[in-house]
């Protein structure tokens, strides 16, 4: 039963984190979501398993200014995630991972006109999010 559990409460973190994929969590947050929906899990498992996850590769994670506390985002892209442009939008810290080719052209410019050659893994366009664009 104890095995049943386990891999219980790692599903339930993964389907909810995959469900809102484009957004990030605390542990904390977490914990208050599979909560709500009725879920009797505690949170040291909830902890242990994100750690897991994280290790894995499965959980992006990142520090966020505004809050204290690490942020956890699901990502299948994990692994080409070092290959992608991503974005981010600068007021709720919600991460996009881009598709290259939208910049064939721009790449294509920067090398003819500036000798620059882009580094796409290592590049964060910041923006603001359409959620956080109509919040205010
Ligand atoms: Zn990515
Ligand atoms: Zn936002």
């Amino acid at each position: 039963m104890k095995g049943e559990y386990k891999t219980k409460a790692r599903n339930m973190i993964i389907d909810y984190l995959k469900a809102n994929a484009d957004k990030r969590f605390t542990a904390s947050d977490i914990v208050k979501a599979l909560s709500k929906n009725g879920e009797t899990i505690d949170r040291s498992t909830i902890y242990r398993n994100i750690d897991r996850l994280f290790e894995e590769g499965k959980l992006l994670r990142y520090k966020e200014n505004d809050i204290n506390a690490a942020c956890y985002q699901y990502s299948e892209e994990h692994d080409s995630c070092h290959k992608h442009m991503h974005a981010q939008c600068a007021n709720c810290g919600k991460i996009y991972h881009l598709d290259n080719n939208i910049f064939a052209d721009a790449e294509e410019k920067l090398k003819e006109e500036y000798g620059l050659e882009i580094d796409f893994g290592k590049t964060v366009l910041i923006g603001r999010c359409e959620e956080c664009e109509t919040k205010e």
